[in-house]
């Protein structure tokens, strides 16, 4: 028996139209969409082609119905973040807020089953600017060990700009820690005007999910930071004298304030930073701290809580120096040396901000005295 194929592609009678399969083709916008076969309108354009295309069309409905599944749509979910991956500094959005933004988003997708709308915004920018949504990519251009323990990383910025922080805030740092992302805070310590890079230092602990991660940093490798967030509101001869009451890298705020000031000849605020560290080799940035001490506004004391004798220091740092851990006596008696109604500064770990509290509270200031970072 002959088998005749009239123009419009129909096979005998009885059999499958070939016009319909050429209209169903034209119907089915996308094939193989998950195999990335891209968007190919087929068309039925002959007899043997459209036997070829039988089995596609097939694979491409099943693979269609398997792309729209349950199971695929559960992979693509966002997981909520556990406590430990959260910075813990109140930034706004957190950790949190950008999972509830991106659930929403997939929701969305779901419900109109289209993946593309979740590639809507990413969380990533190729672009230089900070801003609190969106991790930007800043490269290090140096890495610094201080002590033991911590680091002085800078980051490149382009050209001459600045990152563009406000006096004590602090930027959100994004880390893979064992296939989960992690966030913490860290404080850049360079003067809020520079251009060009800024600097953080960190602190890395044994047993910290960041630190794991800081820990394996160096030269030339691209690091991603949001924000910023959070700040101290300074304006010039607002306050007669602030006292910083600084623990470990709590020093990291205090640093751009003085510089601030100093770097501002029309400030008269007068400054007494109180610097708390184990031992004279942990103290950060003793020539830095030394150099802004000459001003006639700023004056610096240690309190050295693992030193055993004043005698073993340089003796540029004798007279400045306390042994032993800082208490109530110490804070009093620095305190009553202060030129000017002092307004107080605080930052180091959960602990050492509570135990400033109360000492200040037992001194008699009121929380109004006081700014805990
Ligand atoms: C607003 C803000 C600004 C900050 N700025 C800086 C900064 O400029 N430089 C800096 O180094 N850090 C800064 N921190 C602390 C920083 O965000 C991290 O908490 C720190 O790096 C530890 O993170 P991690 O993931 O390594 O440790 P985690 O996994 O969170 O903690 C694991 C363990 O590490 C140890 N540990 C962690 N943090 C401390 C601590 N503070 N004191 C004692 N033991 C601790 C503890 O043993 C803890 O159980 C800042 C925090 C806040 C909230």
């Amino acid at each position: 028996m002959r088998l005749v194929v009239p123009p419009r592609w129909t096979l005998r009678q009885g059999t499958l139209s070939l016009h319909w399969l050429h209209r169903f083709f034209q119907l089915t916008p996308y094939i193989g969409e998950g195999a990335k076969l891209g968007r190919l309108r087929y068309q039925a354009h002959s007899w043997k082609a459209a036997l070829v295309a039988c089995p596609l069309m097939l694979a491409s409905c099943r693979l269609s119905e398997i792309m729209d599944s349950e199971d695929v749509w559960l992979s693509l979910k966002p997981s909520e973040p556990l406590p430990s991956q959260c910075c813990g500094s109140g930034c706004k959005p957190c950790i949190y807020d950008i999972y509830q933004k991106e659930l929403e988003k997939w929701e969305e997708a779901k419900a109109k089953k289209d993946r593309s709308l979740l590639n809507r915004k990413k969380q990533q920018s190729s672009n230089s600017e900070l801003t609190p949504e969106t991790f930007t990519a800043f490269i290090i251009s140096s890495v610094n060990q201080l002590t033991e323990d911590s680091y002085q990383y800078t980051f490149e910025l382009p050209g001459n700009s600045s990152l563009g922080l406000s006096l004590g805030q602090h930027i959100v740092l994004r880390g893979l820690v064992n296939g989960l992302e992690v966030q913490r805070a860290y404080t850049p310590i360079t003067p809020v005007n520079t251009e060009g890079y800024f600097e953080v230092l960190i602190k890395c602990y044994e047993t910290g999910r960041m630190s794991q991660y800081v820990k394996t940093w160096k030269e030339g490798d691209k690091v991603f930071w949001r924000g910023p967030f959070g700040g101290f509101p300074y304006t010039a001869n607002q306050y007669g004298e602030l006292f910083m009451l600084a623990s470990g890298t709590g020093l990291a705020p205090m640093l751009p304030i003085i510089q601030y000031i100093t770097g501002n000849e029309d400030d008269e605020t007068f400054v007494t930073l109180v610097g708390c560290f184990k031992t004279f080799e942990n103290i950060y940035m003793k020539s830095l701290l030394q150099e802004q001490a000459r001003f006639w506004n700023i004056r610096t004391f240690y309190v050295l809580s693992q030193e055993r004798s004043l005698e073993n220091l340089p003796w540029s740092f004798q007279g400045n120096t306390h042994i032993g851990r800082i208490n109530e006596n110490m804070i009093r008696s620095m305190m009553d040396t202060c030129r000017k109604q002092p307004f107080v500064l605080i930052c180091g770990s959960v602990t050492f901000s509570e135990d400033m509290e109360r000492h200040l509270k037992a001194i008699g200031l009121g929380e109004e005295s006081y700014f805990v970072f």
